[in-house]
Protein backbone atom coordinates (compact mmCIF):
# COMPACT_ATOMS: atom_id res chain seq x y z
CA UNK A 1 0.00 0.00 0.00
CA UNK A 2 1.53 3.30 -1.22
CA UNK A 3 0.96 7.14 -0.34
CA UNK A 4 -2.39 6.73 -2.65
CA UNK A 5 -5.21 6.34 -0.43
CA UNK A 6 -3.81 6.37 2.75
CA UNK A 7 -5.42 8.41 5.44
CA UNK A 8 -2.79 11.01 7.03
CA UNK A 9 -3.51 12.79 9.56
CA UNK A 10 -0.78 15.33 9.66
CA UNK A 11 -0.79 18.35 13.23
CA UNK A 12 0.73 21.29 12.62
CA UNK A 13 -0.42 21.29 8.93
CA UNK A 14 -1.12 25.13 8.70
CA UNK A 15 2.25 26.24 7.81
CA UNK A 16 5.92 25.64 6.70
CA UNK A 17 6.70 21.83 6.36
CA UNK A 18 3.04 20.47 7.60
CA UNK A 19 1.24 22.85 4.96
CA UNK A 20 4.04 22.08 2.32
CA UNK A 21 3.45 17.92 3.16
CA UNK A 22 -0.44 18.02 3.26
CA UNK A 23 0.14 19.19 -0.44
CA UNK A 24 2.40 16.74 -1.81
CA UNK A 25 0.70 13.78 -0.45
CA UNK A 26 -2.58 14.80 -1.13
CA UNK A 27 -1.32 15.31 -5.13
CA UNK A 28 -0.14 11.74 -4.52
CA UNK A 29 -3.59 10.57 -3.52
CA UNK A 30 -3.31 10.40 0.25
CA UNK A 31 -6.18 11.59 2.10
CA UNK A 32 -5.16 14.17 4.42
CA UNK A 33 -6.79 15.52 7.85
CA UNK A 34 -5.15 18.74 9.21
CA UNK A 35 -5.12 19.74 12.53
CA UNK A 36 -3.55 22.96 13.47
CA UNK A 37 -4.63 26.52 16.00
CA UNK A 38 -5.34 28.36 13.07
CA UNK A 39 -8.72 27.57 11.38
CA UNK A 40 -8.75 30.31 8.79
CA UNK A 41 -4.89 28.97 7.13
CA UNK A 42 -6.94 25.34 7.14
CA UNK A 43 -9.50 26.53 5.83
CA UNK A 44 -7.71 27.71 2.60
CA UNK A 45 -5.45 24.83 2.36
CA UNK A 46 -8.38 22.30 2.38
CA UNK A 47 -9.88 24.52 -0.69
CA UNK A 48 -6.81 24.61 -2.29
CA UNK A 49 -6.11 20.95 -2.30
CA UNK A 50 -9.77 20.21 -2.86
CA UNK A 51 -9.80 22.74 -6.05
CA UNK A 52 -6.38 20.97 -7.20
CA UNK A 53 -8.29 17.46 -7.24
CA UNK A 54 -7.07 15.83 -3.86
CA UNK A 55 -9.11 14.84 -0.75
CA UNK A 56 -8.56 16.95 2.92
CA UNK A 57 -10.64 17.91 5.29
CA UNK A 58 -9.40 19.76 8.94
CA UNK A 59 -10.37 20.25 12.30
CA UNK A 60 -8.84 23.17 14.66
CA UNK A 61 -6.52 21.42 17.09
CA UNK A 62 -4.48 22.66 19.78
CA UNK A 63 -1.56 19.57 20.19
CA UNK A 64 -1.72 20.80 24.12
CA UNK A 65 -5.52 19.15 24.54
CA UNK A 66 -4.75 15.00 24.58
CA UNK A 67 -9.01 15.60 23.55
CA UNK A 68 -8.22 17.82 20.72
CA UNK A 69 -5.92 15.22 18.97
CA UNK A 70 -8.48 12.78 19.64
CA UNK A 71 -10.91 14.66 17.55
CA UNK A 72 -8.95 15.06 14.60
CA UNK A 73 -8.35 11.65 14.82
CA UNK A 74 -11.96 10.84 15.05
CA UNK A 75 -12.41 13.52 12.23
CA UNK A 76 -10.16 10.99 10.17
CA UNK A 77 -12.62 8.23 10.99
CA UNK A 78 -15.63 10.00 10.02
CA UNK A 79 -14.55 11.82 7.01
CA UNK A 80 -12.48 8.62 5.50
CA UNK A 81 -13.11 5.55 7.26
CA UNK A 82 -9.83 5.01 9.46
CA UNK A 83 -6.16 6.38 9.89
CA UNK A 84 -2.93 5.13 8.56
CA UNK A 85 -0.57 7.62 9.13
CA UNK A 86 -0.15 10.41 11.83
CA UNK A 87 2.30 13.23 11.52
CA UNK A 88 3.02 14.98 14.28
CA UNK A 89 4.97 18.18 12.82
CA UNK A 90 3.73 20.77 14.85
CA UNK A 91 6.22 22.71 16.82
CA UNK A 92 7.32 26.20 18.44
CA UNK A 93 10.95 27.38 18.62
CA UNK A 94 11.43 30.24 21.18
CA UNK A 95 15.50 30.01 21.59
CA UNK A 96 17.45 31.93 23.69
CA UNK A 97 20.18 31.15 26.09
CA UNK A 98 19.69 29.37 29.50
CA UNK A 99 20.73 32.08 31.99
CA UNK A 100 17.36 34.12 30.28
CA UNK A 101 15.33 32.22 31.97
CA UNK A 102 12.23 32.09 29.54
CA UNK A 103 10.89 29.84 31.71
CA UNK A 104 7.35 30.31 30.17
CA UNK A 105 8.94 29.53 26.67
CA UNK A 106 10.62 26.12 28.17
CA UNK A 107 7.16 25.09 29.52
CA UNK A 108 5.32 25.70 25.68
CA UNK A 109 8.20 23.94 24.50
CA UNK A 110 8.12 20.97 26.37
CA UNK A 111 4.22 21.20 26.29
CA UNK A 112 3.81 21.43 22.43
CA UNK A 113 6.73 19.80 21.48
CA UNK A 114 7.30 16.81 23.53
CA UNK A 115 4.22 16.55 25.29
CA UNK A 116 1.88 17.27 21.69
CA UNK A 117 3.59 14.44 20.16
CA UNK A 118 2.57 11.84 22.81
CA UNK A 119 -0.71 13.46 22.79
CA UNK A 120 -0.64 12.38 19.22
CA UNK A 121 0.56 9.02 20.00
CA UNK A 122 -1.64 8.36 22.52
CA UNK A 123 -4.39 9.42 19.90
CA UNK A 124 -3.79 6.58 17.31
CA UNK A 125 -2.26 4.29 19.29
CA UNK A 126 -5.40 2.35 20.21
CA UNK A 127 -6.58 2.18 16.77
CA UNK A 128 -2.86 0.84 15.04
CA UNK A 129 -3.25 -1.56 17.68
CA UNK A 130 -5.93 -3.12 17.03
CA UNK A 131 -5.73 -3.09 13.32
CA UNK A 132 -1.87 -3.91 12.96
CA UNK A 133 -1.18 -1.41 11.09
CA UNK A 134 0.04 2.38 11.04
CA UNK A 135 2.56 4.84 11.13
CA UNK A 136 3.91 7.50 13.25
CA UNK A 137 6.05 10.11 11.65
CA UNK A 138 7.84 13.22 13.81
CA UNK A 139 9.50 16.11 13.10
CA UNK A 140 12.23 16.22 15.33
CA UNK A 141 15.54 18.50 14.33
CA UNK A 142 19.42 18.35 13.82
CA UNK A 143 18.77 20.17 17.74
CA UNK A 144 17.46 16.62 18.34
CA UNK A 145 20.83 15.20 17.45
CA UNK A 146 23.62 17.79 18.03
CA UNK A 147 23.55 20.40 20.83
CA UNK A 148 23.75 24.11 19.81
CA UNK A 149 23.69 27.15 22.35
CA UNK A 150 20.22 28.47 22.89
CA UNK A 151 18.85 25.27 21.85
CA UNK A 152 18.91 24.28 25.42
CA UNK A 153 14.92 23.26 25.93
CA UNK A 154 14.38 23.24 22.41
CA UNK A 155 17.07 20.91 21.73
CA UNK A 156 16.06 18.59 24.61
CA UNK A 157 12.23 18.45 23.49
CA UNK A 158 13.92 17.56 20.13
CA UNK A 159 16.41 14.75 21.42
CA UNK A 160 13.07 13.57 23.46
CA UNK A 161 10.90 12.51 20.85
CA UNK A 162 13.81 10.70 19.01
CA UNK A 163 14.22 8.56 21.80
CA UNK A 164 10.24 7.98 21.94
CA UNK A 165 9.71 7.26 18.26
CA UNK A 166 12.88 4.77 18.06
CA UNK A 167 11.07 2.95 21.62
CA UNK A 168 7.74 2.70 19.93
CA UNK A 169 9.46 0.82 16.75
CA UNK A 170 11.37 -1.76 18.75
CA UNK A 171 8.22 -2.15 21.13
CA UNK A 172 5.94 -2.49 18.36
CA UNK A 173 8.66 -5.19 16.91
CA UNK A 174 8.39 -7.12 20.11
CA UNK A 175 4.98 -6.70 20.11
CA UNK A 176 3.95 -7.72 17.00
CA UNK A 177 1.62 -4.49 16.17
CA UNK A 178 3.25 -3.72 12.61
CA UNK A 179 3.71 0.13 13.95
CA UNK A 180 6.42 1.69 11.86
CA UNK A 181 8.14 5.18 13.20
CA UNK A 182 10.08 7.80 11.37
CA UNK A 183 11.51 11.02 12.92
CA UNK A 184 13.01 13.44 10.38
CA UNK A 185 16.05 16.36 11.25
CA UNK A 186 15.52 19.38 9.36
CA UNK A 187 18.34 21.62 9.11
CA UNK A 188 17.06 25.32 8.24
CA UNK A 189 13.89 25.08 6.67
CA UNK A 190 12.31 28.47 5.19
CA UNK A 191 8.85 28.59 7.06
CA UNK A 192 7.30 30.51 9.60
CA UNK A 193 8.95 29.22 12.85
CA UNK A 194 11.90 31.88 13.44
CA UNK A 195 8.04 33.97 14.54
CA UNK A 196 8.23 32.12 17.25
CA UNK A 197 11.38 33.56 18.70
CA UNK A 198 11.19 36.67 21.09
CA UNK A 199 14.81 36.66 21.94
CA UNK A 200 15.84 39.51 19.29
CA UNK A 201 19.50 38.24 19.07
CA UNK A 202 18.60 35.14 18.65
CA UNK A 203 16.01 36.23 16.20
CA UNK A 204 18.25 38.12 14.16
CA UNK A 205 21.40 35.48 14.28
CA UNK A 206 18.97 32.86 13.59
CA UNK A 207 17.55 35.21 10.42
CA UNK A 208 20.70 35.86 8.92
CA UNK A 209 21.95 32.01 9.08
CA UNK A 210 18.06 31.19 7.01
CA UNK A 211 18.49 34.01 5.23
CA UNK A 212 21.82 32.42 3.48
CA UNK A 213 21.07 28.87 3.76
CA UNK A 214 17.82 28.13 4.16
CA UNK A 215 15.69 25.68 1.98
CA UNK A 216 11.99 25.48 0.59
CA UNK A 217 9.54 22.65 3.14
CA UNK A 218 8.85 21.25 0.18
CA UNK A 219 12.68 18.60 1.05
CA UNK A 220 10.81 17.69 4.51
CA UNK A 221 7.36 16.82 2.79
CA UNK A 222 9.50 14.61 -0.24
CA UNK A 223 10.58 12.86 3.16
CA UNK A 224 7.65 12.30 4.30
CA UNK A 225 6.08 10.88 1.20
CA UNK A 226 9.02 8.50 0.47
CA UNK A 227 8.44 6.58 4.49
CA UNK A 228 5.12 6.28 3.65
CA UNK A 229 5.29 5.37 0.29
CA UNK A 230 7.52 1.96 1.58
CA UNK A 231 6.00 -1.55 1.47
CA UNK A 232 4.49 -2.51 4.94
CA UNK A 233 8.06 -5.02 5.87
CA UNK A 234 10.08 -1.79 5.41
CA UNK A 235 10.47 1.05 7.91
CA UNK A 236 12.51 4.12 7.11
CA UNK A 237 13.21 5.23 10.64
CA UNK A 238 15.46 8.26 10.34
CA UNK A 239 16.13 10.95 8.01
CA UNK A 240 18.21 14.16 8.65
CA UNK A 241 17.96 16.48 6.00
CA UNK A 242 20.27 19.60 5.52
CA UNK A 243 20.23 22.30 2.79
CA UNK A 244 23.92 21.95 0.94
CA UNK A 245 24.47 24.97 2.13
CA UNK A 246 24.55 24.73 5.87
CA UNK A 247 27.59 23.82 7.55
P1 LIG B 1 5.84 26.79 11.15
O1 LIG B 1 5.85 27.79 12.25
O2 LIG B 1 5.58 27.25 9.78
O3 LIG B 1 4.81 25.62 11.50
C1 LIG B 1 4.58 25.17 12.80
C2 LIG B 1 3.26 24.44 12.82
O4 LIG B 1 3.02 23.99 14.16
C3 LIG B 1 2.09 25.32 12.43
O5 LIG B 1 1.18 24.61 11.66
C4 LIG B 1 1.47 25.67 13.78
O6 LIG B 1 0.07 25.89 13.64
C5 LIG B 1 1.72 24.37 14.52
N1 LIG B 1 1.57 24.53 15.96
C6 LIG B 1 2.31 25.26 16.82
N2 LIG B 1 1.80 25.18 18.06
C7 LIG B 1 0.71 24.38 17.99
C8 LIG B 1 -0.24 23.92 18.92
N3 LIG B 1 -0.20 24.26 20.21
N4 LIG B 1 -1.22 23.12 18.49
C9 LIG B 1 -1.30 22.76 17.19
N5 LIG B 1 -0.43 23.15 16.27
C10 LIG B 1 0.57 23.96 16.65
O7 LIG B 1 7.26 26.08 11.26
P2 LIG B 1 7.85 24.73 10.59
O8 LIG B 1 7.03 24.28 9.47
O9 LIG B 1 9.28 24.99 10.37
O10 LIG B 1 7.75 23.74 11.83
C11 LIG B 1 7.28 22.41 11.74
C12 LIG B 1 8.14 21.51 12.61
O11 LIG B 1 9.46 21.44 12.05
C13 LIG B 1 8.31 21.98 14.05
O12 LIG B 1 8.17 20.87 14.92
C14 LIG B 1 9.74 22.49 14.08
O13 LIG B 1 10.30 22.41 15.37
C15 LIG B 1 10.40 21.56 13.08
N6 LIG B 1 11.66 22.02 12.52
C16 LIG B 1 11.72 23.11 11.70
C17 LIG B 1 12.92 23.56 11.21
C18 LIG B 1 13.04 24.79 10.39
O14 LIG B 1 14.18 25.19 10.10
N7 LIG B 1 11.95 25.40 9.95
C19 LIG B 1 14.18 22.85 11.50
C20 LIG B 1 14.00 21.69 12.34
C21 LIG B 1 12.79 21.30 12.82
P3 LIG B 1 -0.82 26.95 14.46
O15 LIG B 1 0.08 28.09 14.85
O16 LIG B 1 -1.86 27.32 13.47
O17 LIG B 1 -1.34 26.17 15.61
Amino acid sequence: MSVKNKVVVIVGASSGIGEATAKLLAQNGAKVVLGARRAKRLEQLVNAITQDGGQAVYQTTDVTKPDEIKNLVQKAKTAFGGIDVIYNNAGIMPTSPISALHTDEWNAMIDINLKGVLNGVAAVMPDFVAQKHGQIITTSSVAGIKSFPGSGVYGATKFAVRNLMEVIRMESAQEGTNIRTATIYPGAINTELLHTITDDAAAKRMQQQYNRVGISPDAIARVVNFAIDQPEDVNVNEFTVYPTKQG
